[in-house]
């Protein structure tokens, strides 16, 4: 790739205008990376038209419309009686109607009067709404002189909500990308400029069409995903098949595994069992183990890689467990010590929190052989970390790295034996295209004794019954998360709702916390901790969707999720996960607003009727493509940004024939690799 476009398709967001570091790091949680790259690959999710229209009362409120206003007079704004009042500028229609135009940061007052100059006619569009018969557009979006209204697009472009994001700062941000590029672009080949200009479509679709999977730029844009991906599975498996990358397997020299099973304190299931054994087969073979696990949420992956890892132990070789955060590689560090502990081998962490002379020692360890498990984040493929004998690699959570930094940790030992594991549960029909390079492992059986978590659905109008019914749970010690959706238009009206649902709850119950993607890290880790604090005495947790990403709380029984109709399959699958983690019963509450579709109420009767998340992933397959819905990069099963399997079926056979065919990637498909790499810091 040439080295200018490489350079900014990796530019931060935090360098575009108008963006600092604070934006950045929205974008980061919401599209999953924070290079212009990552935003050119977040697709939007539709469109809205801008209804021209003569008068604002025959419009309907919540509609985007654009109109011609005369502007009569102006109410400054500012704190009366501790109250604080926008400005308000107020204008005629050509019906002879009201419409008040409302802003309410007052810095830009003179900006905006500059551009609304009493007297003047100006056009305006903006979201339209209405209190009693008032008609009000607040901070519209685009203010123009009447000769201008082509500078108006006659449809609105909306990308997935993403909380503390507003469509302005996605527009804004795409403007400035696509301003910037064509420059980038001069003296690239064909195959180049076509891509980007492919991506340049959907980002300013000219309708709704233009985002369907059959539209030509993006049926161009998923059979290059597909080939990317497909290509980076045949290179993979080329070299696990070719003869040169061959080893000896390891003889056994001591007696771990047996000491290790007598200190389980429970029986393996009979799909744990059945996954150690084929672990154990490929381990045995000359040829390096290329496996995923697949299991739900709970049930009981880390043990089966754990032995896994004891058996590499057993041969002298050592083990590199990779997690993708932090907090995930803690969590796991914290079970796997005291396990390895009374067998004797050396465990130890290694994060990009370890510097300096700690951090010398642990890799010392490692180099010398004596460490046996490290569990780590990226930094445990960091340039100057080196293994005595990596025999095995196992990589939690593997859809969130991507395949140069897979290689990247191979690299470290002779043809290490590599483990994957995925709570992502992917259909059957599927696994073959997605994971073409691996064998699959299923573990679709809980450990005895869990109970079933109990899910029901009701409408949100018994709202109060719901409260009354939580006080007897909740005074016997019942703790109880409480989701907020997302906003469809993923403004600041997000955590609005989560404050006013915390604010409400607050006057039935004594201790409710509440988490919101707004809050800076530190207090938002700081509100659950406290509420996944043994003992703790908050009874509820109102919260956005941030709790979907990894937290742990064993002793909390019951979820509600509100607007549950708005979330796809896959993101209520994963946020019932929270709950059922102890042997108590537990309880999934789906509330549900007015708008209930045909759809929305199957999704829900499909999580009433079924816990087994290779049923529901087959269900979702069958009811919808990817990426409808709650469009943020948690919601789906799988992370492709264009492809819809149900619609692009052809394309993957195309993209792997393609890709089978080549016998060492071209240049372009190797763009394509990087582009669509998935992982979170990829080399060049
Ligand atoms: P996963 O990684 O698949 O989410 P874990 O391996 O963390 O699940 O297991 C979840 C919990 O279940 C852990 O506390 C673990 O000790 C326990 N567990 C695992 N296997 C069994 C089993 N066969 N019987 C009882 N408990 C088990
Ligand atoms: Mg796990």
């Amino acid at each position: 790739m040439k080295k200018d476009l490489f350079d900014f398709l990796n530019t931060d967001l935090q360098f575009v205008k108008g963006v600092g570091p604070k934006v950045a790091a929205r974008f980061d949680d919401v599209i999953g990376g924070r290079r212009v790259l990552d935003f050119l690959l977040h697709r939007p999710s539709g469109v809205r038209p801008r209804e021209l229209t003569d008068a604002a009362a025959d419009a309907t409120p919540g509609q985007t419309i654009t109109i011609e206003l005369l502007v009569k007079s102006v109410r400054p704004g500012g704190v009366f009686r501790g109250r604080r009042a926008p400005t308000q500028i107020i204008c005629n229609d050509h019906a002879g109607g009201v419409v008040v135009i409302q802003f309410f940061n007052s810095n830009f007052l003179e900006y905006w009067l500059k551009k609304l100059p009493v007297g003047a006619w100006r056009i305006v569009s903006g979201k339209l709404d209405r209190t009693g018969t008032r008609n009000i557009i607040n901070h519209p979006e685009f203010i123009e002189e009447p000769e201008n209204i082509s500078k108006i697009p006659s449809i609105q472009v909306i990308y997935p909500a993403g909380e503390g994001l507003t469509q302005k700062t996605f527009t804004a941000v795409r403007d400035q990308i696509f301003a910037a590029l064509p420059d980038k672009l001069i003296g690239t080949d064909d195959n180049t400029r076509e891509f980007f200009e492919a991506l340049h479509d959907i980002h300013f679709p000219r309708s709704a069409d233009d985002l369907q999977p059959n539209a030509t730029s993006m049926a161009k844009l998923a059979y290059y995903e597909l080939l990317a991906h497909q290509s980076a599975i045949a290179i993979s498996r080329r070299a696990r098949l070719d003869a040169r990358n061959r080893r000896t397997v390891r003889p056994k020299k001591y007696d771990l595994m047996d000491r290790f099973a007598a200190t389980l304190p429970f029986e393996l299931t009979g799909a744990q069992s059945r996954a150690l054994n084929e672990i154990y087969s490929d381990m045995a073979r000359d040829m390096p183990m290329m496996r995923l696990v697949q299991g739900d949420v709970g049930s009981g992956k880390t043990i089966v890689a754990l032995s896994a890892a004891v058996r590499m132990a057993e041969s002298g070789a050592q083990t590199a467990f990779l997690a993708p955060t932090d907090t995930l590689a803690q969590q796991h560090y914290a079970k796997l010590k005291p396990m390895c502990d009374k067998i004797g081998i050396v465990c130890d962490i290694l994060t990009g929190r370890d510097k300096g002379a700690a951090r010398r020692e642990k890799l010392i360890s490692l180099r010398s052989g004596r460490t046996r498990v490290v569990v780590g984040t990226h930094a445990l493929f960091s340039e100057d970390v080196e293994y005595k004998d990596l025999g095995l690699i196992i990589i939690d959570e593997q859809h969130r790295f991507g395949v140069s930094q897979r290689e990247a940790l191979r690299a470290k030992g002779a043809h290490p034996d590599m483990l994957a594991l995925s709570a992502t549960p992917i259909p059957r029909t599927l696994s073959m295209t997605m994971y073409g390079d691996m064998d699959v492992s299923i573990i679709n059986e809980k450990p005895a004794g869990r109970l079933p978590i109990k899910t029901s659905k009701i409408p949100m109008a018994r709202y109060n019954e719901l409260v009354s019914h939580l006080r007897p749970q909740i005074d016997a010690g019942a703790q109880v998360f409480w989701v907020c959706p997302l906003v469809e238009e993923g403004d600041e009206s997000n955590m609005t709702a989560a404050a006013t649902r915390h604010a409400d709850l607050q006057k039935y119950f004594e201790n409710v916390g509440l988490v919101h993607g707004q809050m800076d890290k530190k207090a938002r880790d700081a509100v659950m901790a406290e509420f996944a604090r043994d003992g703790s005495d908050m009874q509820i947790l109102v919260a956005t969707t941030v709790i979907e990403v990894g937290i742990d709380v064993p002793h909390a029984t019951i979820i509600v999720i509100e607007n549950a109709e708005r979330f796809g399959l896959a993101a209520l699958h994963q946020l019932r996960g929270r709950v059922g983690r102890g042997n108590k019963q537990s309880y999934c509450i789906l509330l549900f607003g007015r708008n209930l579709s045909e759809d929305g109420m199957r999704r829900l009767d499909v999580l009433c009727e079924t816990e087994d998340g290779f049923a529901i992933a087959e269900q979702d397959l069958m009811m919808r493509g990817v990426g409808e819905l709650m469009g943020t990069r948690q919601s789906g099963w799988i992370q492709y940004h264009f492809v819809d399997y149900r619609m692009h079926r052809d394309l993957f056979r195309l993209a792997s024939s393609a890709a089978m065919e080549m016998s060492a990637p071209d240049g372009w498909t190797r763009d394509l690799m990087y582009i669509f790499d998935r992982g979170d810091t990829i080399s060049a």
